[in-house]
């Protein structure tokens, strides 16, 4: 899918980390977050003091790992990066714990796939940097406290919904990332064109833009496959047609839907006459795994007004019959 367009692996995700913006003031959009954390930086930093927990949350792509890091060189410390399914026991996070700097950066993806002997050990570790860890076996074992240096954990996670309430009430700092409007995403495939030294008019990086549903990964990935049509189809420069063109045959419509959302959309359309229809029978219809659907095609769609969220399930709303040359349905009576 366009998340990830024929990805050839490493190379993508070396290009991906060269892109990565560095400071608060190269980073694009998101005003509030940005706001509320170049305040608390500062205050932090005034203090001598580590900077409150961190939860960012929002879907794939729109900068959260991109924050951690630009927040750990704000603050002029290490960041040790690292995931909630990886962390496995309890040991793991402990050896990470009682590594860290004082002031260091502890960045936690999918926080909410933390398994539940793990987080446990967090609480005490974000209340009061400590760590109750057992040492030896059996009748001879007993528990040990160790300190911790004060540190910032920042959290990121697709859904703050899907977080245990004691360990999101643990974060002194959440916040929410929005998509990403055309012209802030405008702003940024201008700026990964001039970082790949790539040739790009105005109408061009817009027309990208507008059609990378909201999503800074989605606008950095599709720039370089939009180069690669430039190069062999054209003369090497990004112009709005061949933007257009590039988009078409990567199968991005012209309201910047791909493929999977088309695919959803047609579903609770044609399948369900528009819905209401729970979440687990359009994975079922679509063959798309529940967790994709939520955390990544519907927030766009919702968003962009295509679909509906109901207590009874999700429904088609008149955009998206429209979106299909179609008749709208009369959603009245349901
Ligand atoms: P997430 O962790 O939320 O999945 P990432 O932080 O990995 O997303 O961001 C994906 C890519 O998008 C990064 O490589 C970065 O180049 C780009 N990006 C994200 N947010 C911004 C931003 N605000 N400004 C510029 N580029 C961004």
């Amino acid at each position: 899918r366009v998340i990830n367009p024929v990805s050839t692996g490493n190379q993508e995700d070396a290009l991906e980390r060269a892109l990565r913006p560095k400071l608060l003031d190269e980073y694009v959009g998101q005003e509030k977050a940005r706001g509320q954390l170049s305040i608390f930086i500062e205050a932090a930093r005034k203090r001598k003091e580590a900077l409150d927990h961190v939860l960012l949350f929002g879907p794939p792509g729109l900068g959260k790992t991109t924050l951690a890091h630009i927040i750990a060189r704000e603050m002029g410390v290490n960041l040790r990066q690292t995931s909630g399914p990886v962390l496995e026991r309890a040991g793991d996070l402990a050896a990470l714990l009682t590594n860290l700097e004082p002031h260091d950066v502890l960045f936690i993806d999918e926080i909410h796939r933390l398994s539940p002997v793990v987080e446990e050990i967090l609480y005490p570790a974000l209340e009061d940097y400590q760590i109750d860890i057992m040492i030896g076996e059996g009748p001879a074992a007993r528990s040990v406290k160790l300190d911790l240096p004060p540190f910032t954990l920042v959290g990121a996670t697709t859904r703050a919904g899907m977080l245990t309430n004691p360990l999101r009430d643990r974060f002194g700092i959440v916040a929410r990332l929005e998509f990403y409007t055309p012209e802030e995403l405008k702003k940024i495939v201008t700026r990964s064109a001039r970082l790949l030294n790539m040739e790009s008019s105005e109408e061009g990086a817009f027309e990208i833009a507008r059609r990378s549903r909201g999503t800074p990964r989605i606008a950095n990935r599709l720039l370089r496959r939009v180069r690669d049509f430039a190069e062999v189809r054209a003369d090497g420069t990004i112009s709005q047609a061949v933007a257009d063109e590039a988009l078409q045959m990567l199968d991005v419509d012209s309201a910047g839907l791909d493929v999977m959302d088309r695919k959803l959309l047609s579903a609770v359309i044609d399948k369900f006459s528009g819905g209401p229809v729970g979440v687990d029978n359009l994975a079922a219809a679509i063959g798309e795994a529940r967790d994709t659907i939520e955390d990544v095609l519907e927030p766009y769609l919702i968003q962009q007004g295509y679909l509906q969220r109901t207590p009874r399930g999700r429904m088609a709303t008149p955009l998206a019959y429209q979106h299909f040359g179609l008749p709208v349905a009369d959603t009245q009576d349901k």
